[in-house]
């Protein structure tokens, strides 16, 4: 898809919105708290309206009570009165997909939205969140 990021047009994010985008996810996961798996994560979240929204994971000695990264970023952005995103960059170490619970969660919100995963040293993969989710349960299950 990467060259399709260079349109506007049809929806997807801009090349420099995504170079934004996955800067920002490599700056807030320098504030990932990972005593335990020294995992760190960053994921940020772009807005149809171009505003970005940054989470880390946060890990506790009660280690099920850990956070990612990915949620952390939604979490926040819902509580900021924000519901509408068009993509999410993920950095890691070795760029890695979200969780499975991450991408519920992601879906939620938009199923058709861009997921980027980055690592340290530039590498990346593109997908659509229903690739990685595919039939998925969604709010429409519910009636809604
Ligand atoms: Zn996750």
């Amino acid at each position: 898809m990467g060259d399709r990021f260079s349109k506007e047009a049809d929806g997807l994010p801009s090349a420099a919105a995504i170079e934004r985008l996955v800067a920002a996810a490599a700056e807030v996961r320098e504030a990932a708290y990972t005593p335990y798996s020294h995992f760190a994560v960053g994921a940020a979240l772009l807005t149809p309206g171009g505003a970005i929204y940054r989470g880390c994971n946060v890990e506790n000695a009660s280690y099920g009570l850990s956070l990612c990264a990915e949620r952390n970023a939604i979490f926040h952005a819902v509580a900021e009165g924000v519901r509408q995103f068009s993509a999410v960059a993920v950095v890691t170490e070795n760029a890695v997909t979200p969780c499975g619970a991450c991408r519920q969660v992601l879906a939620e919100f938009n199923l058709e939205m861009i997921v980027i995963v980055a690592d340290l040293a530039g590498g990346r993969r593109v997908y659509r969140l229903s690739e990685l989710l595919p039939d998925a349960f969604g709010p429409a299950h519910l009636g809604n």
